[in-house]
Formats: C-alpha cells, structure tokens, sequence
C-alpha cells in the first residue's frame, strides 16, 4: 500500500510531498527536509508523531465510471 505525506498535511504552507510504501522511509525523508526548509518547526518527539499519524494512503486510481452503465441494451 502507497503511503504519502505532504508538508500540507500538516498545516505548513509547502508544496512538498512524497510517497513511499513505508512509513520509516516517509518519516526519513521528512525529517530531512523539515530539517533543510523548514528549520523553524522543532523535530521533537511531540511533532514526529504528529507527523507520523499524518501519513496517508496515496489516492488509489479510481476506475472509469462507465457513462453508458444507465443504458442498458
Ligand atoms: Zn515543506
């Protein structure tokens, strides 16, 4: 299962995102970049579980409603 995280998520004003099917992976790469842009928000135990319970499945692809499903032939 695709899991994603976006600083948005959060309530930070960032177009940062990414996905990855692990969550240690996620937790990782936000740190880095929390800790490269966004030097003001203090990695704390507090805010790494907040980030952590923020990660969400990706948007699985919907399937193509079919148009035609009313007609029936
Ligand atoms: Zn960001």
């Amino acid at each position: 299962m695709t899991k994603s995280f976006s600083c948005k998520d959060v309530g930070i004003d960032c177009t940062w995102s990414t996905t990855h099917e692990s969550e240690e992976a996620i937790m990782s790469m936000a740190k880095e970049h929390v800790s490269l842009v966004h030097k003001e928000i203090e990695l704390s135990p507090e805010n790494y579980c907040k980030f952590k319970s923020l990660i969400r499945e990706a948007d699985k692809p919907r399937k193509r409603v079919s148009k035609d499903s009313k007609k029936v032939a």
